[in-house]
């Protein structure tokens, strides 16, 4: 199942590249693998996926040790700073940095382990009150005392959009990301490698695509539907 589905994000990929007039390989798709067994992940690694999203510190970590060295973990929930210490040399890319207290424990913890981390901003565009991430005033700053932090790097911008029956409804979101990364860009700042627009989930990653996501976050579209279960 994993596969087909896997066939199927990748098509629209594509169809949603060649409408914008973009190259496929600058769409990079992470298969958003929480509350997901191993077994799938494997399913999944087995048919070529590289890049696999957490959303939780427990899990990932978990999930690390169980499977190959050349896959690129991705953090994109909520991090605690007490739970830094034990990814920041596990990590490929942090995509929820909405704090300088986070970024300086970051920074910390990866100067003692010896290890760069790449991480992205995220930011509320939409300014639902349930959703973590700065605003889209406050991301500017928030790079700029990144950037005068050692050992982390802020390598661009992510959002997660609100849940919408309609896509369309969060194309405007994407385009006022993609506006303050371009803006972010125009400032030049040192040690800020604006690359990066993580942006789309399963409902609407072909309208982010079509609005510059550089990558995608897709769980149910490749996984199937997550059953959480209350402990
Ligand atoms: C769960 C999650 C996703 C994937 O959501 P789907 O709708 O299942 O594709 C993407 N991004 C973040 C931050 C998530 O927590």
């Amino acid at each position: 199942m994993v596969r087909e589905n896997l066939c199927e994000v990748e098509s629209k990929i594509e169809a949603a590249c060649g409408r914008s007039g973009r190259e496929r390989n600058t769409v990079k798709l992470i298969a958003v693998s929480k509350t997901k067994p191993v077994s799938m992940l494997r399913e999944a690694y087995d048919a070529g996926c590289r890049d696999f999203g957490e959303n939780k510190v427990q899990e990932l970590v978990d999930k690390y040790g169980q499977l190959p060295e050349d896959i690129r973990w991705h953090m994109i929930g909520h991090l605690q700073r007490n739970k830094v210490k034990y990814i920041v040399d596990k990590v490929y890319l942090i995509h929820s940095v909405d704090s300088l207290r986070l970024a300086e424990e970051i920074s910390r913890e990866a100067l003692k382990k010896g290890v760069t981390v790449s991480v992205l901003v995220e930011v509320n565009v939409s300014g639902e009150e349930s959703k973590f991430g700065v605003s889209a005033s406050e991301a500017v700053s928030l790079v700029e005392e990144i950037a005068k932090l050692p050992n982390i790097i802020v390598k661009g911008l992510m959002t997660i959009a609100p849940y919408v029956d309609d896509p369309e409804k969060n194309r405007l979101y994407f385009a006022n990301l993609k506006q303050i990364y371009v803006d972010i860009i125009q400032k030049n700042i040192d040690n800020v490698c604006m690359e990066e627009l993580s942006m789309g989930m399963t409902g609407d990653y072909e309208v982010a695509i079509e609005e510059g996501a550089t990558y995608i976050r897709v769980g149910t579209g490749i996984f199937g539907e997550r059953q959480y279960t209350t402990v």
